[in-house]
């Protein structure tokens, strides 16, 4: 069922409810009223007849008007009838013990079948009891009860069906909006992924959810285009190398060579590939880091430690760099040294930055500053290096980017996109500073074990699985 008719539904619904409280309300206090009034005339009909039967003590009849079915019964105090007006009609049948109530309560009431009687009890001049019993059909307040019976039903029919059409013209009204939101969101595609829908001058909750959808279009463009350059740079740079290797082979295969020359056309080959890998191995990486994986383990480690590992590894592969690690201040206690990390992973962005501080410095050196602050922990990377221009800051994180500046340098480009993540993955903080021949620094904030933020442990599984990839 669709909103509309179930709003429809609902709202004829509660009318329906509504108005039927309100007649039945009406009709039953309308019928109290007629009772009571029928009431009234019963008594009226019974003292006056009473009062003109002692005076004349006879039958007479009075000025009251005649109602249907009407008799009177005087009855004395022995219950022995005195007086009855109309002698044609069969006598109300009391029940045993009535004649002896009115005595008692001076009035009382019965109904029997449309008749309904009123006993009194009433003194006559000699001062003896009398008990008069008048009883008729009230053929007016019914039949006006009928009517007003027939009125609230015809009536509660007609609101309903006003109340069911306007309820869905009122319902289709409400929900037009909600049917341009979808018609225009059916019209884009990833073809016109840049329009948005109209959000119109109204500040109510559809404008809202327009609002909002054009967000997410805006992020999910934003996402469309960078994995779209994302390919075409991947292709790009797996390609290149290729070329390199197919020319290499090309040149080596036109005419036999020594020894010598095909062991250096090995070794170039080699190089090439090696430096493949390294750019397969780093989209590899950051392609897993965003798909789902299972295995991602967070464990307390020691930041000194892990930037000791980093500096190791890297010397053993490139002895020539020289990386300086200066402790600033040191903790109030051990405990502050720790951060709740993957420890692979962070090894994997120290080394990144390490490594390019040296890489693109021509001294080929690198400081390593580490101080502790309350519940953070702060690494300054900082090389007297090549610098980055102004205008590409804003854009080394992105994959791919290469600097203008360091084009001489090999290198993908992939590293710092990679590092960013797995610094964001650790609820920390990277940002860069840079002068163009003068150096650069990277400035990274990580929060100690003690304040990791409690959700960790319910982003643990789902970092874990987007970072599960890296570790391979
Ligand atoms: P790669 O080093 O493989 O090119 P990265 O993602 O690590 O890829 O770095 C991206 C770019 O940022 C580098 O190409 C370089 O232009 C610039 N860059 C990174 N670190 C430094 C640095 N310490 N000094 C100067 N430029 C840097």
């Amino acid at each position: 069922m669709n909103i509309r008719t179930r709003l429809t539904l609902l709202f004829v619904m509660l009318v329906a409810s509504i108005l039927l409280l309100f007649s039945v309300t009406i009709y039953y206090l309308y019928d109290q009223f007629r009772a009571q009034e029928f009431e009234q005339r019963l008594e009226e009909k019974a003292l006056t007849t009473a009062r003109l039967w002692e005076n004349e003590n006879q039958a007479l009849s009075n000025d009251l008007p005649a109602m249907a079915n009407e008799q009177v019964t005087i009855y004395n105090e022995q219950e022995r009838i005195l007086y009855k007006s109309n002698k044609q009609l069969a006598p109300f049948s009391l029940p045993s013990g009535f004649l002896r109530n009115v005595l008692r309560k001076h009035t009382q009431t019965i109904q029997s079948g449309t008749l309904e009687a009123l006993g009194v009890s009433h003194y006559n001049r000699q001062g003896d009891k009398l008990i008069i019993v008048a009883s008729a059909f009230d053929r007016y307040g019914f039949s006006k009860l009928k009517r007003l019976r027939e009125i609230l039903f015809f009536g509660w029919v007609l609101c309903l069906a006003i109340t069911g059409i306007s309820g869905y013209l009122f319902a289709n009204d409400a929900l037009r909006p909600v049917s341009e939101i979808v018609a225009q969101v059916n019209t884009i595609s990833a073809t016109n992924i840049h329009r948005r829908l109209r959000v119109g001058r109204q500040r109510d909750e559809l404008a809202y959810l327009a609002r909002t959808f054009n967000d997410m279009l805006t992020r999910l463009e934003e996402a469309f285009i960078s994995q779209k350059s994302f390919v075409s740079h991947a292709s790009h740079e797996l390609r290149t190398p290729l070329t390199v290797m197919m020319g290499q082979i090309e040149v080596t295969l036109l005419q036999t060579r020594s020894q010598a020359d095909y062991q250096a056309a090995l070794d170039g080959l080699l190089d090439e590939v090696k430096s493949m890998i390294r750019l397969v191995n780093g989209l590899l990486e950051l392609a897993r880091a965003s798909a789902d994986a299972t295995t991602l383990n967070y464990q307390p480690v020691r930041i000194d430690e892990l930037l000791w590992q980093a500096q190791s590894h890297i010397i053993q592969r490139k002895p020539q760099y020289e990386i300086d690690i200066d402790f600033e201040n040191l903790p109030a206690q051990e405990e502050d040294l720790v951060i709740v990390a993957e420890e692979s992973l962070l090894q994997t962005a120290l080394q990144n930055l390490m490594e390019n501080g040296c890489k693109y410095s021509p001294d080929e050196r690198v400081t390593v500053r580490i101080s502790f602050e309350a519940g953070q922990v702060h690494l300054i990377i900082s090389d007297n290096g090549y610098g980055i221009p102004r205008a590409d800051l804003p854009h080394i994180f992105e994959p791919f980017f290469r600097s203008s500046s360091t084009m001489t340098v090999s290198g993908h480009g992939i590293g710092l996109a990679l590092t960013r993540r797995i610094v964001e993955l650790h609820h920390g903080q990277i940002i860069v500073e840079s002068e163009v021949g003068h150096g650069t620094t990277f400035r990274i904030s990580l929060p100690t074990q003690q304040q990791t933020p409690t959700t960790r442990s319910t982003t643990f599984s789902s970092d874990r699985e987007r970072l599960a990839g890296l570790n391979h």
